[in-house]
């Protein structure tokens, strides 16, 4: 019992970002625009690779390196934003690992589509028996008044005359049931499956007694729009509050890494820790 895992916030971890081939960005300069006003084609107060490589595409349509208008990088991304030509944004593009997510966000977050690349942990492949899980916002309340009551996780703390002890009681029972189904499908697994395939011929049944709040681990991979149009849909007040913790910690993360690609953003507290993100110019 003591093993349980609980986890109260999400991780999520850069893993990849945009990076120019100088190489070839300035033998392209040096053959087809020899007089460049740009330093390597773009402002150079962009501060990485992600805010200036849409502007290098941008100037490539217009053929507009020679004769930039004033205000640096910054200004070029919120022209681009207010004009709704979006598009140049895709050129953009991040990987993620993202760790101390429920399956229910996962489900959720993998609508997400258009220009976004997902790998799931797999729990046909991955034993389930030690799995953490993941405690909704709306019950952390309940989770730090338990905490307050006992020392950890054991049967006394279960028998607490509390709505935590309620929930966690659910969880214990829930791993308990999934190893005394994964025990009995391996015995009764077709006998020509060799040893990997049986266990995951086990799993597979097994896993359907685990709840929506089981930790997943996805890799994820997103352009700079497809992160806007995610941060505005699943950021906002009307979404569920896992992932717009999620959509909030994301966008925290693209104001460092992309400061001018994801400047237009104001973050409004709902209520202790929740917070909310708008933008005047959505889906661009
Ligand atoms: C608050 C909230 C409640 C929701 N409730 C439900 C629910 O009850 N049931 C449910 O099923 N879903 C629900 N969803 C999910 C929602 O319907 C979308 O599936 C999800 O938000 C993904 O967004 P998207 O469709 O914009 O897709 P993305 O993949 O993020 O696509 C981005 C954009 O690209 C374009 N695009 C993408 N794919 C296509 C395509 N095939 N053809 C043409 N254009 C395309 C669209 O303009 C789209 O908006 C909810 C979402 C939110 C935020």
């Amino acid at each position: 019992m003591s093993e349980l895992r609980l986890i109260t916030e999400p991780g999520v971890y850069v893993v990849g970002r945009p990076s120019f081939a100088y190489a070839g960005l300035d033998a392209y300069f040096a053959d087809r625009h020899a007089g460049c006003k740009l330093e390597r084609g773009y402002h150079d107060d962009a501060v990485s690779a992600g805010d200036a490589m849409p502007e290098v595409a941008g100037r490539m349509c217009y053929q507009s390196f020679t004769n930039p208008r004033p205000g640096g990088n910054a200004a070029y991304l919120d022209h681009i934003k207010s004009v709704g030509h979006g598009s140049v944004l895709e050129h953009s593009v991040w990987n993620f690992i993202i760790t101390g997510v429920s399956r229910s966000l996962s489900h959720e977050l993998i609508r997400h589509r258009a220009g976004i690349g997902v790998s799931e942990l797999s729990q046909r492949y991955v034993d389930c028996s030690d799995v953490a899980f993941v405690i909704p916002p709306a019950l952390l309340k309940y989770h730090r008044d338990w905490c307050e009551n006992c020392g950890g996780i054991s049967a006394e703390a279960l028998d607490l005359a509390l709505p935590f002890s309620e929930w966690l009681g659910g969880r214990v029972d829930s791993l308990a049931e999934y190893a005394q189904w994964t025990d009995r499908l391996v015995k009764d697994a077709p006998a020509d499956l060799p040893a990997t395939e049986r266990r995951k011929w086990a799993r597979q049944a097994a896993r359907s007694v685990l709840p929506e709040c089981t930790e997943t681990q996805l890799f994820w991979t997103a352009n700079a729009r497809a992160l806007r149009h995610f941060i505005e849909m699943r950021a906002s007040r009307h979404a569920d509050q896992e992932i717009r913790r999620l959509a909030v910690c994301v966008l925290r993360l693209m104001q460092s890494e992309a400061p001018h690609l994801f400047s237009d953003y104001t973050l409004t507290e709902l209520g202790p820790g929740d917070w909310e993100a708008t933008t005047p110019h959505r889906k661009v």
